[in-house]
């Protein structure tokens, strides 16, 4: 677990947790996108279902290597610079008593209809068949048995619902893990029951450094806006090198000044559009079973960040003008960003409820230009 990036205060815990022997039988590993939170859950499997662990210099339990179960999981390598991808699909079965959950294991139902689904959520019938009902069977290596769930947060209410009973009484010797990268999505009766692992943003120095290692050709001003589109994610970090989002980051982030200095860019809200539907078009090529509507979900939460990262960027630096006890100029210097991260707030919850996204891309554009326009 030591290899996971960043995160000594989440491995910190875990590791306490095995060394007293007191492991919990559920876990919610939440925190944001990308920052090694599934990499950290597999390999607290690996040593949860090691038959022969041992404690080693620093007073850490940690997997044999040798025994049946650590061999069928060596090429579990925990590697900070990848994020997750289809490949790990692979683990459920090497490994009988490790199994990962999520939603494209949708394409391996038995029912046809399940199977064709082009998939936001995790059905039901998935979290049935590939964790209530093997949580009750023997595990087939004898130490255990590990559920991972990834993307938690895509199981509706009714899954929610199904998975309570495991949670309350969970077969002797299995270990939950629900992975989130919104918690708040999760109901209420699922978070009492687990031990919550809090997942933080890395470092920005983690990110320049992956940045030089795998990106070396960036120009000084395009590291610096990886670094911070980035906003301490990894795997966000890896996306926007392999679908070329800088180009968003060179013509967004110079309209919201322009929008500041009165130079409002007309087509802004189909730009956003664009943007957004071009790199979710490509993202579903590349990966079989996303759909376009997820797809789009997730270029238009980057697009938000974007926007409100850059916001939150010029409220820090606006803070430095302000006079500790003049709150009527204060407000009239830091409101027009203030506004701007409560449109990218309110354009999240229209996706949410499913409005059509060019016109929640209009929507934040003209809020965006209204909230910034300088009243003179
Ligand atoms: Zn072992």
């Amino acid at each position: 677990m030591d290899r996971v990036l960043g995160q000594s205060q989440a491995i910190d815990l875990l590791n306490l947790q095995l060394t007293t022997g007191r492991q919990h039988h559920a876990y919610i590993f939440h925190g944001p996108v990308g920052v090694g939170k599934f990499t950290t859950a597999l390999a607290y499997a690996r040593v949860l279902l090691c038959h022969d662990t041992s404690t080693d210099l620093a007073g850490r339990t940690i997997a044999c290597d040798a025994c049946p179960s650590c061999k069928l999981l060596a090429d579990l390598t925990p590697d900070p610079q990848s994020t997750k991808d289809d490949d790990t699909l692979g683990l459920t079965t090497a490994h009988p008593d490790l199994h990962v959950i999520r939603k494209e294991l949708a394409r391996y139902s038995d029912d046809a209809n399940t199977r064709n689904r082009k998939l936001t959520r995790i059905p039901v019938e998935v979290l049935r068949s590939a964790l209530i009902e093997p949580a009750n069977l023997a595990p087939k290596l004898a130490s255990g048995k590990v559920f991972i769930v990834d993307e938690a947060e895509l199981l509706n209410p009714a899954g929610q619902n199904a998975l309570l009973k495991t949670l309350e009484e969970p077969p002797p010797g299995t270990t939950l893990i629900l992975v989130t990268g919104n918690e708040d999505r999760l109901l209420p009766t699922i978070r009492s029951r687990c031990m919550r692992i809090a997942f933080s943003p890395l470092p920005d120095k983690a990110i320049e450094d992956w940045c030089t290692q795998q990106a070396p050709d960036l120009s000084d001003q395009h590291h610096r806006a990886l670094v911070e589109f980035a906003s301490g994610s990894l795997g966000r970090a890896e996306l926007i090198t392999r679908y070329s989002l800088l180009s968003w980051t060179d013509a967004i982030l110079p309209a919201l000044d322009h929008a500041a200095q009165a130079r409002p860019t007309a087509d802004l809200g189909q730009q956003i559009f664009s943007f957004i539907d071009t790199f979710a078009s490509e993202f579903v090529k590349a990966h079989a079973n996303a759909s376009k509507e997820a797809a789009n979900k997730l270029a238009a939460d980057l697009m938000w960040s974007l926007i409100a990262t850059r916001a939150r960027a010029r409220l820090a630096q606006l803070a430095q003008n302000c006079a500790p006890d003049d709150p009527i100029n204060n407000e009239q210097i830091l409101s027009p960003w203030l506004a701007v991260i409560d449109a990218t707030e309110q354009a999240q919850k229209h996706l949410g409820s499913n409005v059509n996204l060019s016109i929640t891309c209009d929507h934040i554009a003209v809020a965006l230009t209204r909230s910034l326009a300088p009243s003179y």
